[in-house]
């Protein structure tokens, strides 16, 4: 640990994104101090600065393999801990009804809660000797020099009773306080102005609950059963075991379609998905929890590498930078990624703001691509749809399509969706070969059941199902 940086830096925000980037400053700074509004110290259950953490989150095998480096052993804590893991590509996925041939990848899925993910790391990242967590405190604001070139702490206020605001000095500040970031707004106040930033609507809501179930062998020793919303069947599921022998369940609806949270609501939309399996398996199983929604309007990125000017000591990362319409479970991989480029900077010194947020600017390309090139597939998302975003979706339907009939494709998709390569690796001539020779829409997928009008929202009935799949 060489610690050559400076004496202390100071994350805000203590969740996926603020650990990790704490795990790799803690090589490079004699102190590293993590602030966060939430009790986080053996905290392994859903917590109110992150109420996403309620529903299913999948860690990309990108991430597993990032986790592992930045924690040796980490996948075997997890394993020993009673977290399930599986091969990424022997889960159960479904793409517009029609199931993708099971492939071994050797690409690890680790099948926790988001809470528990979360515990584990922090476990490891609070270990560390020169790093300490100040929970249940709000970050009021970052102080800068008086030019206000230069951050130079955070003022913050602690929940106990009788604490009055605090400034924390430090040479570095990185902003990880997630999607609700003040950012914009305190570089605005000290006259950098706001980034721009781009916005894609896709209205997505996921409706979860836990599970026990009577009889696990309904599962057929699958990890998880992911039948994917498309434009072709909307409606779509992540159904995991999880930790303590449960299963979670998200039921996602696009573009304001809802799964109800009252119990019988909740049953007939899983009946809705365009397969069965769901369905079968919950509807004789022991619900351990309400249904709770989640609602999340827009994919945001937020350009702080266009800014013409940039406070020294300063850097924003995470969902505070970016983030993703989360059904393509990429948030926590790009954190990660994140880290580990921050960790590049640190060995060269300093890290300069322009530079680091070009840097993620280009980590952040590929998935936000991906993304958003999903989800303008969806005839009723708005935004341009240049001739590389039509052609890029039309070979996608054919991959998913092709991977159904050949477990190659499957294994070199899942690799791509995993982050583990870029998404070129698809269009290596024999992967093409594959795709176009196998890639003809399925016909037996059947339609999704969505004859009930289960769903709360406007643009997704049942005629939308139809006609888009006609279309
Ligand atoms: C429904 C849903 C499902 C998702 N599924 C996946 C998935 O499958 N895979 C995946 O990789 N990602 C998924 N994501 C995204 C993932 O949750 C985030 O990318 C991930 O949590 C990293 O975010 P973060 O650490 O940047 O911010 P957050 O997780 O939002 O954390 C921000 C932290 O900052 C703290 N904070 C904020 N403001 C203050 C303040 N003023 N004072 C003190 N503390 C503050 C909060 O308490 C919190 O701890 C999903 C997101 C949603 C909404």
């Amino acid at each position: 640990m060489s610690q050559r940086l400076g004496h202390r830096a100071i994350v805000l925000g203590g969740s996926m994104a603020g650990l990790l980037a704490a795990r790799v400053l803690a090589e490079s700074f004699a102190e590293v101090v993590i602030v966060d509004r939430d009790e986080l110290t053996g905290v392994t259950t859903a917590r109110r600065g992150v109420p996403q953490g309620r529903h299913v989150h999948g860690l990309l095998a990108r991430g597993q393999q990032i986790l592992e480096e930045l924690f040796p052993g980490f996948t075997s804590g997890a394993t020993a801990a009673g977290i399930p893991t599986g091969d990424l590509g022997e889960l159960r996925w479904f793409f517009g009804g029609a199931r993708l041939k099971p492939s071994t990848t050797g690409l690890i899925c680790v099948s926790a809660t988001r809470p528990m993910l979360e515990s584990h790391v922090r476990a490891r990242v609070a270990a560390l000797p020169n790093v300490s967590l100040i929970e249940r405190a709000d970050i009021v604001g970052i102080t800068t020099t008086r030019d206000n070139s230069r951050v130079i702490g955070a003022r913050i206020h602690r929940h106990a009773k009788g604490s009055t605001e605090e400034v924390l000095d430090a040479e570095l500040v990185i902003d990880a306080t997630g999607r609700g970031s003040r950012t914009p707004v305190w570089l605005d106040e000290l006259g950098y102005g706001r980034p721009d930033e781009d916005r894609v609507k896709i209205n997505i809501s996921y409706t979860s609950r836990i599970y026990r179930l009577a009889d696990e062998s309904v599962l057929n020793g699958d990890l998880s059963i992911n039948p994917v919303a498309t434009p072709a069947a909307p409606r779509g599921a992540f159904f995991s075991r999880i930790e303590d022998g449960k299963c979670a369940l998200s039921l996602t609806g696009v573009l304001g379609d809802s799964a109800p949270t009252d119990p019988d609501g909740f049953l007939e939309y899983a009946r809705s998905l365009p397969v069965p399996d769901i369905y079968e398996i919950i509807r004789d199983a022991e619900p351990l929890s309400d249904a709770v929604v989640y609602r999340y309007l827009a994919s945001v990125r937020r350009r702080y590498e266009r800014l013409a000017r940039f406070p020294k000591g300063f850097l924003v990362l995470g969902d505070a930078a970016c983030s993703f319409n989360p059904a393509y479970g990429q948030g926590m991989t790009v954190a990660a990624l994140e880290a580990l480029t921050l960790r590049e900077h640190l060995t060269r010194g300093m890290p300069e703001a322009a530079g680091f947020h070009q840097d993620i600017s280009r980590v952040i390309d590929v998935p936000w691509d991906m993304a958003v090139g999903g989800d303008l597939s969806y005839p009723q998302v708005e935004g341009p749809r240049p001739l590389k975003v039509r052609i890029g979706n039309a070979y996608v339907a054919k991959v998913h399509a092709a991977a159904t009939r050949d477990p190659e494709v499957t294994r070199a998709f899942m690799r791509v969706a995993g982050m583990v390569e870029a998404p070129t690796a698809l269009m290596r001539p024999s992967m093409m070969l594959r795709v176009l020779r196998n890639g003809k829409p399925s016909e037996s997928a059947p339609l999704p059941r969505t004859d009930s009008g289960t769903g709360s929202g406007p643009d997704s009935g049942p005629d939308d199902v139809r006609a888009a799949r006609a279309a």
